[in-house]
């Protein structure tokens, strides 16, 4: 057993994608060829960004490990989950307290302390602080503490020095939404560069989570499948491409587990339900197209179920919520290929828009364009497929190829190790 491991996130990746569009991705492909493929990976409800990443992390659903959203209840606002908000132990926890050297880069949902090496993810101050919202919500001490920290740490210096790289993220201008991107797109790289060096150095981590977030980016705005999101799956493919040459380059092949996966999928959307003209005066946060509301009595919750109706939006289960909020937290569902919305100028009032993110996440629970894939590879992985797999297996997987213990899921591993 080599018992180390590779986590690599691409924000966004569909299932879909994956099985219709492999001609374009030579290194997923050639790791899957390898390794072992799961088709569809269902998503954590709900299917966003932070909850799939803490879903990963914990391998607990959402209402246990408290991260059902990218913004959750906390009794008296929505705001931005943190990694201080998980309520159960990470595998970086778990994997530093067995006594394996840890290294997260970028990945978001991770504390400072379940980690030797730490690089904070490049969007924290944009995604967090700016938000997509007409008022920002302001950060979250938990993320204050990661965006503050600085990573000093001497393997990572001496590791990359040796390596001919950068010790920081780019040092480039991101005034202009142009220029946004570019940084965007070169931290991404970077990391990647950090993950493929730090593996090929003397005493590489155990494990090394990271992540890149184009991929999401650039579908929500220019669409599934246009020509711009095809190019960032590529581009993000070739980024996996550069770890595996890093470790090749080394000899390092046969001494890590990579693990490939995407947080959610991602589909078309065609009309934007607004909220905040439909139930102006309620207490709501969306989750693409879910949609959380703390209603203040009884009477209230059945005038914004009445309001909501005619747009085909239904009550769903708040099951997801930490049983301490689920009372207050009621869910609502819209209809197939139909998102909510708030961040648009919206002069007119309209109850119903063209959407902002033409391809979104998120969607009512059981959707098949939530569905991400998953590919992992390496000395420990047997080879096989499988067509679908739940998202609290993958943590107890992780756990395995690491050589932690998996009696405390709440789900099998995908896999038993090739040397098991
Ligand atoms: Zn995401």
């Amino acid at each position: 057993m080599s018992n180390k491991l590779i986590v690599l996130m691409l924000d966004g990746v569909s299932a879909d994608y994956l099985l219709t569009e492999s001609g374009r991705l030579p290194h997923l492909s050639a790791l899957s060829k390898r390794g072992f493929q799961i088709d569809r990976l269902h998503a954590e409800v709900c299917g966003t960004s932070l909850p799939g990443r803490v879903s990963m992390l914990t391998g607990a659903k959402a209402d246990v490990s408290g991260v059902y959203g990218n913004k959750i209840w906390d009794g008296a606002s929505f705001r931005y989950a943190t990694p201080y908000d998980v309520r159960v132990p990470t595998i970086p926890g778990r994997a530093k307290a067995a006594g394996k050297t840890v290294a997260v880069m970028g990945f978001g949902m991770v504390r400072l302390e379940d980690a030797d090496i730490y690089m904070p993810p490049w969007w924290v101050g944009t995604f967090i602080q700016r938000a997509r919202d007409a008022a920002p919500i302001p950060s979250e001490q938990g993320w204050l503490k990661i965006i503050q920290h600085q990573n000093h740490h001497p393997h990572f210096v001496s590791t990359m020095q040796a390596a001919g790289l950068p010790v920081t993220l780019p040092q480039m201008p991101a005034a202009t939404p142009g220029e946004r991107f570019l940084f965007g797109i070169a931290s991404d790289q970077a990391m990647f560069n950090w993950v493929g060096a730090l593996a090929a150095s003397q005493d590489g981590p155990d494990l090394i989570f990271a992540e890149v977030l184009v991929t999401d980016t650039l579908q929500h705005y220019s669409g599934y499948k246009s020509e711009q999101a095809h190019w960032s799956v590529q581009y993000v493919d070739s980024l996996v491409g550069l770890v595996v040459e890093r470790l090749r380059l080394a000899g390092k092949v046969d001494e890590y587990n990579i693990a490939v996966m995407s947080d959610h999928g991602h589909s078309p959307i065609d009309q934007a339900l607004r909220p905040e003209v439909i139930i102006p005066n309620a207490t709501f946060c969306s989750e693409g197209s879910m949609l959380h509301v703390v209603p203040k009595d009884a009477d209230e919750l059945a005038q914004i179920e009445a309001a909501l109706a005619p747009f085909g939006v239904t009550r769903y289960t708040s099951a997801h919520v930490p049983a301490d909020f689920r009372k207050q937290v009621v869910t609502f569902a819209a209809p197939p290929r139909t998102s909510f919305e708030h961040e648009q100028e919206n002069p007119e009032r309209l109850p119903l828009m063209k959407p902002n993110a033409v391809s979104s996440h998120g969607l009512k629970p059981g959707e098949p364009g939530d569905d991400r894939f998953a590919i992992f590879a390496g000395p420990d992985v047997p080879p096989g497929k499988i067509g679908e797999a739940d998202a609290v297996q993958i943590a107890p997987t992780f756990a395995t190829l690491l050589g932690l213990g998996t009696s405390d899921f709440m789900a099998p591993p995908v896999f038993a190790t090739a040397q098991a």
